[in-house]
């Protein structure tokens, strides 16, 4: 009996059947525009193996005009045609379907050729779109139908097309961005005119024994958005056009509410995809911020879809739905909506990978064998570089033990942990635990590792981390002044007013932590839905609460300072960041740039600006807590040196500037493949 009825029930698609009811979601990782088609067939291969119902590929454009980017990968000839086999007969091998995303992006693509129902410039794109005319839209319709035809000739199950997230054909839907007098703009049955004539026309061209998805936004999160009554109205529309399934969008890009960012509250939007459950005959999927089979199967036990999609949880770990068949949930490597190596990636232009398993796209390239000989391997620091060190050399079969000085595993993962919108890395440090029991590593806690502990072992990694960084600020030694560590670790619990030094990452998280008290908005819908003003669409157009965002009283007055004249967060990721800025805007942080710290005594903290050290300023705080970055700890390492005894060295302790937990576990990662 599984604890997973639902989710591992088959979905019977009258022509074929999934063999459960998860769906990996499109995920645009870089993969396709690699070239390297053996890489993106097993990328896709592995997620099968994995007993995935059924796979979306990223995004694949119709034409030049509405491809993401310059250079997109795109499905217009035979070639391509080619390629994408060879992904499909992989998965096909591994047990596994996969329909291609159809992705036209209209004003949202990122070059000059970009076309839209309007000529109104995307907030979130340099390129004005054109406006198209009658002949324009109907080579849009038949690039869409001749590229979903393509991908039928190239052996996949079917296709998604791109509805949602604002992309083009949600642009001809809202008045917002479609401002047309002819008969594809006015009314709303002209508005939905081209979505409809695409699924018509797609069906037409791929037979009946195909799936045809289509990704309906559910709730724009923007002004002039659409009613839930033309959600319906449309999602009807779109099932008698000849769609096989509905997919929920959340959101358009442009919009400023963050919608699967971590801080956002676990299957948070699925009660909007439960609104059209009974609207429509065909099966409804919900997406967002689901990332374990607990969530999953609650959100199917209690009616709110028909099948759930979870995308970068496939990227933490491909065989998510084997593990839960196989009764083995806790040893899921949770994805912790960081985006930290996936969309953060993307936006950069660089492949996708993932934060906690840096397997993730580089299938074929990072291998993990069995070693040729197993060694005794110690790993001192169990924090994230530490401990992925740790339990690849164990997969592998080297006996690990693993030091640490602490009382539990996890670094500063138990800091992170402590940051209201950081919950989901309690999960991580769990997982960790399980695993490392798991491949039978010996953790020995509370424990010093010297020269002599480590003198006997065949290979030595010292993932000993960072100490925080000293400002060197005069004054600082006075009781009213704290670090990061006493701050997040509860040792210390500071005054109604704070100054916090160092806007990096742990800044900004330890503002967060001040500007909070009770419970975390995260862990409560309801109260993150009126903090961040989302509304249901079926009262307020769109999903948008009319008067706002209307977050509680900040618990703190926080002032938050960095040396540097730029922009706060500027350095935070680059999907996240402005959710950051915009969460410690609400709370009325002051952030005051380009100081120099004078000195700190009883009344505060005194500034100055510039490089004329003009404008003295004390900022009149009860508390200042240092956040002013870290230097590797290596005194370990260094006596290791001294004593002759060769060892690796990884993480914070190797470099500590722009240290993250990222580059901690992926060089921890690598470097245990080769031991
Ligand atoms: P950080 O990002 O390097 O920031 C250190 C801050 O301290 C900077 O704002 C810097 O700004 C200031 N600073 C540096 N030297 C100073 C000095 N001598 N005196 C006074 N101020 C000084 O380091 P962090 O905040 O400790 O974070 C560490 C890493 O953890 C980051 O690289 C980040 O990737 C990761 N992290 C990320 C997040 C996130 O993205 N949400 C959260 C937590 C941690 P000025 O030089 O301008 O003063
Ligand atoms: Fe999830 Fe972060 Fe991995 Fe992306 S990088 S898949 S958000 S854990």
């Amino acid at each position: 009996m599984t604890a997973y009825p639902h989710l591992l029930a088959p979905l019977d698609l009258g022509f074929t059947t999934l063999k459960n009811r998860v769906l990996m979601g499109s995920m645009h990782t870089g993969l396709e525009e690699t070239k390297d088609w053996n890489r993106v067939a097993e990328f896709y291969a592995e997620r099968a193996r994995g007993e995935v119902g059924l796979m979306v590929t990223g995004g694949i454009g119709p034409n030049l005009e509405g491809s993401v980017l310059p250079g997109a990968a795109m499905m217009t000839t035979d070639q391509d045609v080619e390629n994408h086999a060879i992904v499909t007969s992989r998965v096909h091998a591994a047990g596994g379907k996969i329909a291609m995303q159809i992705l036209h992006a209209g004003r949202y693509a990122y070059g000059p050729k970009c076309v839209a129902p309007s000529p109104v410039k995307s907030p979130i794109s340099p390129f004005p779109p054109a406006e198209l005319d009658e002949e324009g839209i109907e080579k849009q319709i038949s690039d869409i139908v001749a590229t979903a035809a393509r991908a039928k000739q190239a052996g996949y199950d079917g296709v998604e097309i791109m509805g949602s997230e604002g992309y083009f054909l949600n642009q001809f839907l809202v008045t917002h961005t479609n401002k047309r007098t002819d008969r594809w703009g006015g009314t709303y049955e002209n508005r939905m005119r081209l979505p409809i004539e695409v699924v018509r026309r797609t069906r037409e061209a791929v037979g009946t024994d195909f799936i045809i998805i289509y990704r309906l936004s559910m709730i724009d999160l923007v002004p002039n958005g659409s009613t839930f009554d033309e959600v319906v109205q449309l999602a009807r529309e779109i099932e008698k056009a000849g769609a096989t399934i509905i997919n929920t969008g959340i959101g358009w890009h442009e919009a400023r509410i963050p919608t699967i960012a971590t801080s956002v509250p676990r299957a948070a939007f699925a009660w909007v995809t439960k609104k059209l459950m009974g609207q429509v005959s065909i099966p409804v999927i919900t997406s967002n911020r689901i990332n374990t089979p607990e969530v999953a199967e609650d959100v199917l036990a209690t009616g709110c879809a028909d099948m759930v999609s979870m995308a970068r949880p496939m990227l933490a770990d491909a065989h998510f739905v084997a593990k839960a068949m196989a009764g083995k949930a806790a040893q899921i490597a949770p994805c912790i909506a960081c985006n930290q190596a996936c969309l953060d990636h993307t936006f950069s232009g660089k492949l996708s990978s993932c934060l906690v398993n840096p397997r993730a796209c580089a299938e074929t390239e990072l291998v993990i064998t069995p070693a040729d000989a197993p060694k005794n391997v110690a790993v001192v620091g169990a924090g994230p570089a530490g401990l992925s060190a740790a339990m690849t050399a164990a997969e592998r079969g080297h006996k690990v033990t693993l030091f640490d000085r602490a009382d539990e595993i996890g670094g500063q993962l138990n800091m992170a942990k402590q940051v209201p919108g950081k919950e989901e890395f309690w999960g991580l440090v769990d997982w960790y635990r399980t695993m490392v029991a798991e491949v039978g590593i010996d953790v020995r806690l509370n424990t010093e590792a010297s020269v002599d502990t480590l003198s006997g072992f065949d290979d030595v990694i010292i993932a000993t981390g960072v100490l925080p960084r000293d400002p060197g600020i005069p004054g600082q030694d006075g009781a009213n002044v704290h670090s990061y560590i006493d701050v997040l670790k509860k040792r210390k619990t500071p005054g109604k007013r704070v100054a916090v030094v160092g806007a990096g990452g742990i800044g900004f998280d330890v503002s967060e932590f001040l500007v909070h008290e009770g419970d975390s908005p995260t862990e409560n819908l309801p109260e993150w839905m009126v903090e961040w003003g989302v509304s249901d669409p079926a009262v307020n157009r769109g999903g948008l609460a009319p008067d706002g965002p209307k977050p509680e009283a900040p618990a703190r007055a926080v002032t938050l300072l960095q040396r540097k004249a730029e922009k706060h967060g500027k350095r935070l990721g680059k999907t996240t960041g402005w959710i950051h800025r915009a969460a410690l805007n609400m709370k009325d942080v002051q952030f005051v740039g380009g100081v120099n710290y004078e000195r700190i005594d009883e009344s505060g903290l005194h500034v100055s600006f510039g490089e004329a050290r003009e404008n003295p300023t004390l900022i009149e705080v009860d508390d200042i807590v240092m956040c002013a970055g870290q230097v590797p700890d290596r005194s370990l390492a260094e006596a290791l040196e001294a004593a002759g005894i060769s060892h690796h060295i990884i993480g914070g302790a190797d470099v500590a500037a722009e240290l993250d937990a990222k580059r901690a576990i992926d060089q921890g990662t690598r470097l245990a493949a080769t031991l």
